[in-house]
């Protein structure tokens, strides 16, 4: 299905998004076609991706998000790129949920460092109800008063547990489905491919933004990458926020061999996902520290309009961070700013 322009489509494009342009969201996207997409010569690709992000996006900013783990290893799952997988000797320990105020501090370092959305991952299978759902709840609301978007990454969720997410203020939950349905199976055996669709199901009818994406390197086909990018763009809203991640191997885990990802082939990802998705936010994700200046540079040429920081990237004086903020007041990148909507001294 087509519709002409944002204008009329149930899907809102991102709050920081400018005024409705003449895009399309399409949601009909063949493999083929995007697999020609993903072929282009590699600056005809990027000027396209460029042209449709700049129709849409015309403050060109970029968004400055956190991750923290708030609850680290100990996972029974068994996703093959993952160190908290309790299954692999990847010397990661399990630990016990964060507390409300290690949070919260965390995410005011993270705003005074220039990031406007704040995202907490819990190594878990699913969420269960009881008090460490209770304690999420509340570190989103607190999250919440410090002005920020708010996002969780906690599993799989029931019904209501997305309802009590959304009313402690949550804006949006990520949920990746990593891969093609068809390489699925060779990354992840814990959990199908329909679980994780049913949970952004879920997520979405709670009314709850969704971040989902994916990761490449995981020894998938470009057909597999074009068609995790078709499964996305062909839902009946596309995710407002899409994680690009490149597989940084970890050494215990089953995919710790895979070679590193050509910096240019996530620089196609992103310019595809850009395409199909033009209004959505698209993420620069895991690997990025791995990328020379010029190749993060070239991905926010292909679409990327956001970037994460660590949580040990926060403190102003890591030289990571200084070379962050060098990068981007070299290339003249402007970051989001801060949500004026709400105040910042709390
Ligand atoms: S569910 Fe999340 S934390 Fe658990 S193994 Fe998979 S990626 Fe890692």
């Amino acid at each position: 299905m087509t519709s002409p322009s944002f204008s009329g489509h149930a899907h809102q494009p991102h709050p920081h998004a400018p005024s409705p342009a003449e895009v399309p969201l399409r949601h009909d996207w063949a493999l083929p076609e995007v697999r020609a997409l993903y072929e282009l010569p590699l600056l005809e690709l990027v000027y396209r991706a460029q042209s449709v992000h700049r129709a849409v996006w015309k403050e060109n900013k970029v968004q400055l998000c956190s991750l923290l783990s708030i609850k680290t290893g100990g996972c029974s799952e068994d996703c093959g790129y993952c160190p908290q997988a309790a299954r692999y000797d990847t010397g990661v320990k399990a630990e016990k949920l964060m507390a409300v105020p290690e949070v919260l501090d965390a995410a005011k370092k993270a705003r005074e460092a220039g990031a406007t959305r704040f995202c907490m991952g819990a190594a878990w299978r699913e969420v269960k109800d009881g008090p460490q759902f209770d304690q999420v709840l509340d570190m989103v609301r607190g999250v919440k008063s410090l002005g920020m978007e708010a996002c969780c990454t906690l599993g799989m969720v029931t019904d209501s547990q997305a309802q009590r997410l959304k009313a402690a203020g949550l804006d949006a939950y990520n949920h990746n489905l990593d891969t093609s349905e068809q390489h699925y199976g060779e990354i992840i055996t814990t959990r199908t491919y329909d679980d994780r669709l049913k949970t952004l199901e879920r997520v979405r009818n709670a009314g709850i933004g969704v971040c989902c994406g994916g990761i490449i390197g995981l020894g998938e086909s470009i057909d597999d990458r074009c068609q995790l990018l078709v499964t996305l763009a062909n839902q009946a809203h596309h995710p407002e926020s899409v994680p690009v991640n490149a597989l940084v191997p970890v050494e215990g885990t089953p995919l710790q061999q895979n070679q590193r990802v050509d910096a240019l082939d996530m620089v196609r990802t992103i310019a595809v996902a850009r395409i199909l998705m033009p209004a959505s936010m698209v993420r620069l994700s895991a690997g990025r520290q791995q990328m020379s200046d010029e190749a993060q540079l070239l991905c926010m040429l292909a679409g990327a309009n956001s970037v994460f920081f660590g949580e040990k990237l926060l403190t102003t004086g890591n030289p990571e961070f200084a070379q962050d903020m060098a990068l981007f007041a070299k290339a003249g990148v402007k970051p989001l700013e801060p949500n004026v909507d709400r105040p910042l001294s709390q």
